[in-house]
């Protein structure tokens, strides 16, 4: 076993880190401040090929693999969550399920814009009455000749709402299983189809630089083509495509964790209290030591989960026990760096008020820490 980085993997890291310190850091408290989408910034990681970084290249992407995108989302979050979340969800939740389940020509249709970077891709998975228990979706879609008429709503949908946002993967009810079930089907739906609306972007308390908004569609039609797989196959599909988008919130969280280490050490070098640096305080000193201990185990979790997955070997228990953790150990680091900035540390204009904001979603987003709860003890066989 060896979780070290090959050289190919450190040379991505180190690139996406100076990128995220000399690019993003300069700009993004005030797209914050503002709620502004960045897409100067966006446009720079779509020419690094980062939104191609796990697709083949047959598909337009870079020939690498889900790991190298975790490395990169760690890198962007450990300075900034807003740029990484819209990576995260662009490239995990955007175009995934289209490389995954999608006709050659939907593939053709919708990769090369979206693997660029060009354009995004939403997930229309949660609706306004139903998250964790996806199971619930009320919104249907009914054949009507050659198109599908869709009706419902989606709600807090990123990436779904910028100039550059192409379609949205809504899941819908197609029809009724033999076992009385519901039938979830996906289905793609563009940008700008008569009866589908954006709601404008929600207020939010973090992540106020990326892309959220509420979704209706009221007879929507798209051509019966746009089924994304095959009819009935919706929950499956989001169950995997959830499976994997935990390990890429796991290695989110941990930049954020390590990101918070970061500042605190800088801060406890600079600032004085009683006549010396706080660091030189033992309280100061342990406080860091154990923040550094959660990201480096939460970063271990991350690594083995998506080593499974890469391996092909199931992967369903550690991407859960991976997101559960990093995302608690975000929130424990983002509370302790903002303790050690004192006064300071609750001013926007300190990164980690901006963590500390930007941390508490990461127990919700992606199934909520009971749901990773959940998903744990099923596969323990409880
Ligand atoms: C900024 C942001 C971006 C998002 N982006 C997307 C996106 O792109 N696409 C998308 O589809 N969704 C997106 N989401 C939705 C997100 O995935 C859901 O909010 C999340 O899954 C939780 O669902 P919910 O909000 O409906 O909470 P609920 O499911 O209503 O849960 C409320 C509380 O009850 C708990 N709970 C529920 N059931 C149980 C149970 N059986 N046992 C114990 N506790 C339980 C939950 O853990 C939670 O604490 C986003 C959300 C936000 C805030």
């Amino acid at each position: 076993m060896d979780f070290r980085l090959t050289d190919e993997q450190a040379a991505l890291r180190e690139i996406v880190r100076d990128f995220a310190r000399e690019v993003v850091a300069p700009v993004i408290a005030e797209h914050y401040e503002r709620h502004t989408f960045p897409y100067e910034v966006i446009r720079q990681m779509g020419k690094m090929g980062l939104f191609g970084l796990p697709f083949d290249e047959e598909h337009g992407g870079m020939g690498g693999d889900y790991f190298a995108l975790c490395l990169a989302l760690e890198e962007l979050a450990r300075v900034d969550s807003s740029v990484a979340i819209t990576l995260e969800a662009a490239v995990s939740l955007g175009a995934m399920p289209i490389y995954r389940f999608g006709t050659e020509e939907q593939k053709a249709t919708w990769l090369p814009r979206l693997l660029s970077g060009e354009a995004l891709a939403g997930f229309g998975l949660t609706e306004p009455g139903t998250g964790s228990d996806a199971g619930g979706t009320q919104t249907r879609a009914v054949l009507d000749g050659d198109e599908w008429v869709i009706n419902g709503a989606k709600a807090f949908i990123t990436n779904s709402g910028t100039d550059i946002t192409a379609m949205v993967t809504v899941t819908a009810v197609t029809g009724t299983n033999p076992d009385g079930s519901k039938e979830l089907s996906t289905i793609i739906v563009p940008t700008g189809t008569p009866g589908f609306t954006v709601a404008p972007g929600y207020s939010k308390v973090g992540w106020t630089a990326s892309d959220t908004h509420e979704l209706t569609f009221d007879d929507c039609r798209v051509p019966a083509a746009n089924l994304l797989g095959a009819r009935g196959r919706g929950f499956a599909q989001f169950l995997r495509i959830l499976d994997e988008g935990r390990i890429a919130i796991a290695a989110l969280a941990v930049g954020l964790a390590q990101g918070c280490v970061d500042e605190s050490i800088k801060y406890a070098k600079e600032r004085h209290a009683f006549g010396r640096p706080i660091g030189d305080n033992q309280a100061i000193q342990f406080k860091i030591a154990d923040m550094e201990l959660k990201a480096h185990t939460a970063r271990l979790a991350y690594y083995d989960a998506a080593a499974r997955m890469l391996a092909g070997e199931p992967f369903k228990r550690q991407a859960a026990i991976a997101k559960l953790h990093a995302s608690t150990i975000a929130v424990d680091n983002a509370r302790e760096a903002t303790q050690i900035h004192g006064g300071y540390g609750f001013m926007n204009e300190y990164p980690v008020a901006r963590f500390w904001r930007d941390s508490k979603i990461l127990e919700i987003g992606e199934g909520t820490s009971e749901v990773q709860r959940m998903i744990i003890a099923r596969d323990l066989g409880l």
